[in-house]
């Protein structure tokens, strides 16, 4: 019998989440972090987003005034996590010892970007972190562990959208732990609602003011 998978989505008042089905059913996951989604969208349920939007378009909302969030557990993004208003994407950034390795070459037959280089003869392994998008499949092939993710976490990206305008979001730099993501996503979209001037969408307010000012603590 063949199982069916299945994307999660979590309906909220003025915001809606979605995440890809590789929280537990996916060999691709970069990170593992089932409760996300929940936590997610529990913290921005206490944001009343839905008021705030209804007050500033004066009307029923539509479809194009939701928040959208959008989780993908890998670079494969799924999700579509580039064009949400809020996206992330796991990521499992390699570390190379060279100490165990064997240069059995699995993990040069698993990459997919051509990003790892093998020296047989010297038992060497190099990786072009320029074409490696992380996302932690030499990692899980390594049978020796020469190749780890010590860094796991999330891209995080604001203001993507499709429409008349359509563009991706804007990635901040480095990777963010899913602990901190329920507070650091609430940030982005407070900061947002009151940054927003007329009928502005995330993306607008990105385009204007720049995706790592929604992250800092306090627009008053
Ligand atoms: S984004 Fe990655 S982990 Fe999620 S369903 Fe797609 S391939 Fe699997
Ligand atoms: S899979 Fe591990 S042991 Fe094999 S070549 Fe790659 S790093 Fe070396
Ligand atoms: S993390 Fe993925 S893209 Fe990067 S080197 Fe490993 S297999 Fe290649």
């Amino acid at each position: 019998m063949k199982t069916k998978r299945h994307t999660l989505e979590l309906a909220g008042d003025g915001f809606h989440v979605t995440a890809c089905f590789g929280a537990d059913a996916c060999e691709h996951r970069a990170i593992e972090s089932p409760a996300l989604p929940q936590r997610l969208f529990d913290a921005l349920g206490e944001l009343g987003i839905g008021d705030t939007l209804r007050g500033r378009v004066g009307t029923q909302l539509k479809a194009h005034h939701i928040i959208k969030i959008a989780i993908s557990y890998c670079p494969n993004a799924c999700a579509r996590s580039q064009i949400a208003d809020v996206g992330l994407i796991g990521a499992a950034p390699p570390a190379f010892d060279p100490t165990c390795c064997t240069a059995c070459g699995a993990c040069s037959q698993a990459c997919r970007e051509d990003a790892i280089r093998l020296d047989s003869a010297e038992a060497l392994v190099g990786i072009d972190y320029d074409k490696c998008v992380n996302c932690g499949a030499c990692a899980k092939v390594c049978a020796n562990h020469c190749i780890t993710n010590r860094v796991m976490g999330y891209r995080l990206m604001l203001g993507g959208k499709l429409g008349r305008h359509p563009r991706f979001g804007e990635e901040l730099t480095g990777l963010r732990q899913p602990h901190d993501l329920p507070r650091l996503v609430a940030r982005c979209i407070k900061n947002y609602l009151q940054l927003a001037q007329g009928h502005e969408r995330l993306g607008d307010v990105v385009s204007r003011v720049g995706a790592a000012a929604l992250e800092q603590p306090d627009h008053k």
